[in-house]
């Protein structure tokens, strides 16, 4: 978390008290129990001289209402998992994510959407890529990972297992929003010059992505991330987000991780378990560990970005490489914090 600053709300909640390692390295709660929570809204060329009071009004107050409802069950003993179910729900109903009712546009004007969870005490996992009719994709995922025998489906299958599930399709029209879609011609009018398609600026305002982080009062994490990908993403391309390792990993013996970003960058560079190995293996502590990925091995490769963690003692780590990326959190103590710049420190409404 040093990488930026926060706008402070102290939240009436005051807690909790140690945590320490046994002989094994397992962590184990010696007194109250401790819980934590973290999200992000997507990482990118966000610039505080393109965003109008009201829009990043919007922005915080999205943010912070979807790790409150994370923290609410959380405080009252509900898991990670449902934690993190809970407060992506909030951020793909809302049409300033890219993911559910806001995700970007393809190149053939339509949406295509993949989102993963993962349980950090059972190491289970579920995942889907390229639904068009699924309104809450993190759903779907924790279906798959909790009522299927598989990790990972895609498509119409995936959406065949969902009518199954009892999900209802809805109409590809509602993840119509205007402002993707002129978001997309522009997009297409730069990409048509050669010389400006990989231009950092444009690249970077062409993702997004939701992702949540918790751990809860039984001393489980869990991590999820829901994503509509790249604007004008084409050929069935899917990014990193539904894929455990790259985009979404969690493991009690370490962390558990959402990134955002350029996502063909996060699969090369098996992001978010690369940072957990780096703890279980090279006993890096989290902050380090984001450290490595965000500020070398992504950039070094070429790519961009940022992940958000959490480990087993309610450590929070959250680190991009762009001009912003949207982020709350409640802490151990209870403090919400949310962010959207590199440094801001204005957020103080
Ligand atoms: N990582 C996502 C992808 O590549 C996009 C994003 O994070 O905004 O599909």
């Amino acid at each position: 978390m040093k990488n930026f600053t926060f706008f402070s709300i102290f939240l009436s909640f005051i807690a909790f008290s140690c945590i320490s390692s046994n002989k094994n390295g397992d962590l184990e709660a010696s007194q109250t129990p401790k819980f934590a929570i973290a999200i992000h809204g997507g990482a990118g060329t966000i610039l505080k001289n393109s965003m109008s009071d009201s829009l990043e009004t919007a922005y915080v107050n999205v943010l912070s209402q979807a790790v409150r409802a994370g923290h609410n069950i959380l405080a009252s003993g509900g898991s990670a998992i449902d934690a993190v179910g809970v407060s992506i729900n909030i951020l793909e109903d809302s049409p300033l994510f890219n993911a559910g009712k806001g995700a970007v546009f393809t190149n053939d004007q339509t949406n295509e959407l993949d989102a993963s969870i993962m349980d950090g005490s059972t190491l289970n996992a579920g995942a889907v890529a390229g639904v068009t009719q699924i309104k809450n994709p993190i759903d779907l995922a924790r279906s798959v990972m909790e009522q299927s025998p598989h990790v990972f489906m895609y498509g119409v299958g995936a959406e065949t297992f969902a009518l199954e599930q009892g999900f209802t399709l809805v109409d590809p029209d509602y993840f119509y929003t205007q402002r993707r879609l002129d978001h997309l011609k522009r997009v297409q009018d730069a990409e048509k010059d050669v010389s400006t398609f990989y231009d950092p600026v444009l690249k970077g305002a062409k993702y997004g992505t939701v992702g949540c982080v918790a751990l809860d009062q039984n001393g489980n994490i869990a991590a999820g991330t829901s994503t509509g990908g790249m604007t004008n993403k084409r050929f069935g391309r899917i990014g990193d987000a539904p894929m455990i390792g790259a985009g979404t990993y969690a493991n009690n013996k370490s962390c558990a991780v959402s990134a955002t970003g350029w996502g063909e960058y996060f699969i090369r560079g098996v992001a978010a378990y690369d940072i957990a190995a780096m703890i279980e293996y090279g006993g890096f502590d989290l902050d380090r560990a984001t450290q490595e990925v965000i500020d070398h091995k992504i950039p070094d490769l070429g790519g961009d970005g940022g992940v958000i963690g959490i480990d087993a003692l309610g450590n929070i780590s959250m680190r991009f490489n762009t001009p912003g990326m949207y982020r709350a959190q409640i802490d151990t103590s209870g403090t919400l914090k949310v962010g959207i710049y590199k440094s801001d420190t204005l957020l103080t409404k």
